[in-house]
């Protein structure tokens, strides 16, 4: 009997390039896009590696923990960084990257992330993107949490290093990821002498043996069940709409920022504009009595599959994040998610609604 993850026949060379062709689509563009079979943070890293060196002068946004691990990558490279630390109740503005070029006019690097699924906030790219764009220097953004959720255009936002997983709001799978990268930003690279080459973490080897020879005879085996539960999500995705789906994860959002108000107990939305906050996931602040890690596992208790948990180190204590993406972007999910941190908070002796909570979900969502 053969087994339904084992005994496959080998992923082919064309199939694999079909697989690129649609996640190419899926972000509009027309940049060479490369499948990187590992987690996110291997193009998130890759891409720092080859574009940055002694000589980079680095923009580096923080709206979250993965700002911070790009800061300390730059630096690793040897390249100057000035980083924007922004509080994570908000987003970034393309003002403050104006104002940053205005004082090191010799910044040549920006790295951003669009949304934090970590801190629920996402970032003003296409405005953004002007500013760097006007001051000629390389864009490279964490779309992760974004894609699928929220529209995530490289080419059009002028983003030369635009890095996406499968495994938020595209409802795939974790240990594949891609990366789009334009001409400039493949020329920064060549021009790299610390840029990794003969290395798993270099995206120069894949451009050279696999995209520059015409996507003919794969480097290395792929990594077959993650290419073909990208290659499904892809196809789900094509076959609901992206504007569906999108629509379906920032319905959620606004349900879950509405039903957390409606729902009392002291909770409010962490991020403080609506505008700010990410489709992906929403983060909401709970009251100074209560420790929100402690709410979130009594919430969980009531039902393990919600999308429910705590802010990341010293977070836990006052945030809980509602991961309502990929299938958990639904009404179920939300209004299940309220329930039971209502619950929780009333064990607590918080005063809570759920059933207005559950109508301003309905509202919300319609
Ligand atoms: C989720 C996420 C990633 C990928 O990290 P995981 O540890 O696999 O979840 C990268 N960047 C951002 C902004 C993310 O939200």
């Amino acid at each position: 009997m053969t087994h339904p993850f084992l005994d496959l026949p080998p992923l082919t060379a064309e199939r694999f390039a079909a697989i690129e062709d649609r996640v190419a689509r899926l972000l509009g563009t027309r940049q060479d896009v490369l499948i990187t079979q590992g987690e996110a943070l291997l193009p998130l890293e890759g891409a720092i590696r080859a574009a940055a060196g002694p000589g980079t002068v680095a923009l580096n946004v923080i709206t979250g923990p993965y700002g911070q691990t790009f800061g300390d990558w730059l630096r690793d490279c040897g390249a100057t960084v000035h980083d924007i630390a922004v509080p994570f109740h908000t987003a970034v503005t393309a003002g403050q990257v104006r104002e940053a070029f205005a004082a090191h006019p010799e910044i040549d690097f920006v790295s951003l992330v669009h949304a934090e699924a970590a801190t629920g906030n996402t970032n003003p790219v296409a405005e953004i993107g002007e500013v760097v764009r006007e001051r000629g220097a390389l864009f490279y953004l964490d779309a992760v949490a974004s894609v699928g959720a929220e529209p995530v255009l490289p080419d059009a936002w002028g983003v030369d290093l635009c890095v996406i997983g499968a495994q938020k709001a595209m409802g795939g799978p974790a240990g594949v990821s891609a990366i789009s990268v334009s001409e400039r930003a493949w020329a920064r690279m060549r021009a790299n002498p610390g840029a990794p080459r003969r290395s798993y973490l270099s995206l120069l080897d894949w451009k050279e043996r696999w995209t520059d020879a015409g996507r003919r005879a794969l480097p290395h085996a792929p990594a077959q069940l993650e290419m073909l539960a990208l290659e499904a999500c892809l196809e789900r995705i094509e076959s609901v709409g992206l504007e569906t789906v999108m629509a379906r994860h920032r319905s959620a959002a606004l349900a879950t920022r509405a039903g957390a108000v409606a729902l009392g107990g002291g909770l409010e939305p962490y991020v403080h504009e609506a505008a700010d906050a990410a489709p992906v996931a929403t983060t909401l602040r709970v009251p100074s009595d209560v420790v929100a890690s402690e709410v979130v596992a009594r919430a969980l208790r009531s039902d393990p599959a919600l999308p429910l948990a705590a802010g990341g180190g010293t977070l836990s204590r006052e945030m809980i994040r509602v991961n309502h993406y990929g299938a958990d972007a639904a009404p179920g999910a939300v209004r299940g998610s309220l329930a039971a941190l209502g619950a929780a908070l009333a064990e607590s002796g918080l005063s809570v609604d759920v059933a207005s909570a559950g109508r301003a979900v309905d509202a919300a969502w319609a």
